[in-house]
């Protein structure tokens, strides 16, 4: 076994270093709901691990040129305790409130949930609906990066060593804008999700659809943007027709695999179901908001 070297640094750039510097295999520890347990699992062993939490741009909650900037390593409860965020980004929310029980959104944040690159990950769906841009840095400097181009396979991301996830930007939030995340899992509680959909879309005056964004967890080794589905719902009002293209679209992008939660065909008619319930929901909610969020 090896020694584990415990470092809590109060700066960004120190993170950055400690990282960059290491020899052996490093974690980042935001809330460790996830590399704690790996560890505790012997999953992973690492020789150092640096606790972000003590850096203050990954611990706020901003408001930049009309858009919300949530840092990485805000936790579960904080962001759903916080009331004109989820105003503005509801689905967003849906997929947060999702993730274990209180005790876990304690702890756990976005950056997590996003790098620890699970394929079922709740809050990942909702962040590519979204149109959620990562700021990363690292030794190199600072990068944007859309949500949707980080994970790269199960437990793989496309960040090189020494980057940190810092903050994610929301886009400004129009009038007439709705978002809604749903998952399906065997059980209510504290289960991983067998399919898990995004919805983000806008309406013009008269109800017609003028941009839409869906996303699909796991049913592919990353969560997905499927942008035919989005397709399906421009121009429409949502009636069947363009339900039932949305669902066909969903159930077209998916590659799941078969296991004990579900078979693949089970998980493609899910991703459909679900796909136009989401779409329902974020419609709604789109509808209670006719002169958007003030934020
Ligand atoms: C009982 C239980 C129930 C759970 N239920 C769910 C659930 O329903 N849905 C769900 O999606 N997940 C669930 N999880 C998994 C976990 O809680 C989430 O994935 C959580 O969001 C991870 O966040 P964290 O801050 O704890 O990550 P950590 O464990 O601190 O880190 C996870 C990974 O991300 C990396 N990382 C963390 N922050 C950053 C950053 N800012 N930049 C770069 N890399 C970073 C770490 O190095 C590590 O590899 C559950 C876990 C437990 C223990």
């Amino acid at each position: 076994m090896n020694s584990l070297r415990y470092e809590a640094p109060s700066s960004l750039g120190d993170a950055i270093a400690l990282l960059a510097r290491a020899s052996g295999t490093s974690r980042i520890l935001a809330g460790g709901t996830d590399v704690i347990v790996q560890m505790e699992t012997d999953v992973i062993e690492p020789e150092l691990v640096v606790d972000i939490k003590r850096i203050p741009e990954l611990r706020q909650i901003a408001v930049e040129n009309g858009a919300f900037r949530v840092g990485a390593a805000v936790t579960g409860m904080e962001l759903t305790d916080h009331r004109a965020f989820c105003e503005a980004w509801p689905g967003v929310v849906d997929g947060v409130k999702l993730i274990g029980s209180m005790q876990i959104k304690g702890r756990a944040t976005m950056g997590g949930n996003l790098c620890n690159a699970s394929p079922a990950a709740d809050s990942v769906p909702a962040l590519i609906a979204a149109g959620a841009i990562a700021r990363i840095a690292g030794p190199n400097g600072t990068r944007d990066v859309a949500v949707e181009d980080i994970p790269t396979g199960p437990g793989k991301t496309s960040l090189a060593k020494g980057e940190i996830i810092v903050s994610f930007l929301f886009p400004p939030r129009p009038a007439r804008s709705g978002d809604a995340y749903l998952r399906m899992t065997p059980r209510t509680e504290m289960d991983i999700a067998v399919v898990g959909v995004g919805v983000n879309i806008v309406l013009d005056a008269g109800g017609v659809c003028t941009a839409a964004r869906v996303s699909l967890g796991a049913v592919a080794p990353t969560a997905l943007l499927v942008k035919e589905a989005g397709a399906a719902l421009l121009g429409s009002r949502f009636d069947a027709p363009a339900l039932d293209r949305l669902a066909q679209a969903a159930g077209a992008a998916c590659r799941p695999i078969d296991d004990k939660r579900g078979t693949k065909e089970y998980r493609v008619n899910v991703a459909g179901v679900l796909a136009k319930r989401a779409a329902l929901v974020a419609v709604e909610r789109a509808r209670q908001n006719p002169t958007g969020r003030s934020i």
